[in-house]
């Protein structure tokens, strides 16, 4: 499903992915967890096709096509969706005005009819009760004055609408109580789907005890540097990242 191989990018002469390798095959949940300025959320943009970001190397994969010769709406078509670790506020473009002009471009470009406003407000509705987003939420505008947890409550939402095949979460738990991270977390696994692949970025273990993942790598300094099963996190929160540093070097 998704397969980067050796990703190596740039931000103003200085690299800071060193040659990624990573597979999310179909159906699996990975998590990465790296500490702060390893370079996780540069890959989630480079993946994503953020601007200001210079590939200097690699190739991304998504179903064998090489999706960094795509514009970003192209790779959104073609199925990835990114939950942004800092949500964009759009002031003047009330949530459930973005969420409908946002499925329906996507359906759209994959030759669909556009979805009626009633079938559209009854998704919404149907989604957003699992996410406890309710209608006056969805009024206002897009993460303008939203609380940590109302941006990712509504980043989830987004997608549990748009049905992306891979969905890339970066420090979805961040900023986020043990309440809102539950209600995150159950929002995250009931899109769990054989035809789904979810990439799972975090700083902390303790969002893994909510999304158990498949596979586990622990990223430092610009790579993947150590992959296992989700007893790795574990290991990771006892040993703290400089065991793995260590390794790496
Ligand atoms: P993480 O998400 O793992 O905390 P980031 O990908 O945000 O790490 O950052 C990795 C490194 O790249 C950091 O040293 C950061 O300062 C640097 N960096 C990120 N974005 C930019 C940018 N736009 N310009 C210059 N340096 C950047
Ligand atoms: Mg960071
Ligand atoms: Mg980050």
């Amino acid at each position: 499903m998704l397969e980067i191989r050796d990703l190596t990018v740039r931000i103003e002469e200085r690299e800071i992915l060193k040659g990624v390798n990573l597979v999310v095959p179909k159906g699996e949940v990975h998590a990465i967890m790296g500490r702060n300025g390893s370079g996780k959320s540069t890959l989630s943009y480079v993946l994503a096709g953020k601007e200001d970001y210079e590939v200097t190397g690699g190739e991304v994969l998504l179903d064998g096509v090489n999706i960094l010769e795509l514009e970003p709406s192209e790779r959104a078509t073609a199925g990835l969706f990114l939950a942004f670790q800092y949500p964009i506020e759009i002031p003047g473009v009330a949530t459930m005005t973005f969420l409908k002009a946002a499925l329906n471009a996507k359906r759209k470009a994959n030759g669909e009819a556009e979805m009626s406003t009633p079938d559209f407000m009854k998704a919404v509705k149907e989604a957003g009760k699992a996410l406890h987003i309710d209608s006056d939420m969805l009024k206002r505008a897009l993460n303008v004055g939203f609380s940590g947890g109302e941006k990712k409550r509504a980043e989830i939402l987004q997608m549990a609408l748009l049905k992306p095949k891979m969905c890339i979460l970066d420090e979805t738990d961040s900023g986020l109580d043990i309440d809102a991270l539950k209600v995150v977390s159950e929002g995250v696994n009931a899109l769990r789907s054989p035809d789904r692949s979810m990439l799972v970025i975090t700083h902390y273990q303790r969002l893994l005890n909510h999304i158990v993942p498949d596979v586990v790598h622990v990223f430092s300094d610009g790579r993947v540097v150590e992959s296992g099963g989700k007893e790795l996190a574990l290991e990771l929160e006892a040993k703290g990242y400089a065991g793995f540093d260590e390794a790496a070097a």
